[in-house]
């Protein structure tokens, strides 16, 4: 008997956000306060990364959000955030493909700052195996991040009025004009890029003083951490994400627009 088709998937099939998408450029009231992006965007180029969060944490919070990848950046970020706002609302998107290393980062730094991470996820692997065939991330790596990442981001994000990641310029080519605060059409509320300027011996020297703890992967060769079936070394002459989907014409999860 032939065997059953599985159907292909499109990371467009993934749901519209329930809000329609306001216009970048728009003003926009929180709370009383009104938010011209591009000035607020200008004006923080100069602060640091401490007084961009405060900014963010005065502005939005608790409707605000911060992401853990539990990469670098994460690390600062914890920190920074720890000091700045007692309760802060971290989450993070678990594949069910993290790395080992991954999670005990994340015990740790729950564990050092006395904070909770947390998870959104996604179908089971076996429930997309079911519907989609085995190994989704060789086929269709756009629909699996959309499954796996976008579709419990969109989740994660509901609700709040801003999020804050932790992408630097320097990562690729793709985020290098990253402002460090703007619209995120993608999932329809404000984003924050407080690290956006910060470079690779930002971070480390900043780990370092404070001694937090971080991936260790990231002292196995590894710059950028994702999930285990599509992070690699990057090669030789490669920016930090290039070890990313290495056999496919991808760079980004989706997550960052
Ligand atoms: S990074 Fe790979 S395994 Fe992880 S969600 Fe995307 S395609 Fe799937």
């Amino acid at each position: 008997m032939a065997a059953a088709a599985i159907p292909l998937l499109e990371i467009e099939q993934v749901p519209a956000p329930a809000e329609p998408h306001k216009d970048a450029s728009a003003l926009t009231t929180v709370d009383g306060v009104t938010i011209d992006p591009r000035e607020v965007a200008a004006q923080l180029e100069g602060l640091s990364a401490q007084d961009t969060i405060a900014w963010a944490i005065e502005t939005f919070h608790p409707r605000l959000r911060f992401a853990a990848s539990f990469q670098k950046t994460s690390s600062v970020t914890v920190d920074i955030v720890s000091k700045l706002v007692g309760d802060p609302n971290f989450f993070y998107l678990d594949t069910d493909v993290l790395f080992e290393e991954t999670y005990t980062t994340r015990d740790a730094l729950a564990a050092r700052y006395g904070i909770e991470f947390q998870r959104f996820a996604g179908i089971s692997l076996e429930e997309q195996a079911q519907l989609y065939g085995d190994s989704l991330w060789a086929r269709q790596p756009d629909a699996c991040c959309g499954i796996r990442k976008v579709e419990p981001m969109r989740e994660a994000l509901a609700g709040v009025d801003c999020w804050v990641s932790g992408i630097r310029r320097e990562d690729s080519q793709t985020r290098a004009g990253a402002a460090k605060f703007g619209w995120d059409k993608r999932f329809g509320l404000w984003k924050l890029n407080p690290l956006a300027d910060w470079n690779e011996s930002d971070v480390w020297d900043y780990i370092n003083e404070h001694e937090i703890p971080y991936n260790p992967l990231h002292d196995g060769g590894y710059p950028s951490i994702g999930c285990t079936h599509c992070t690699r070394p990057p090669g030789a002459g490669g920016d930090s994400r290039s070890g990313r989907w290495v056999d496919a014409h991808k760079t980004e999860c989706g997550l960052h627009g």
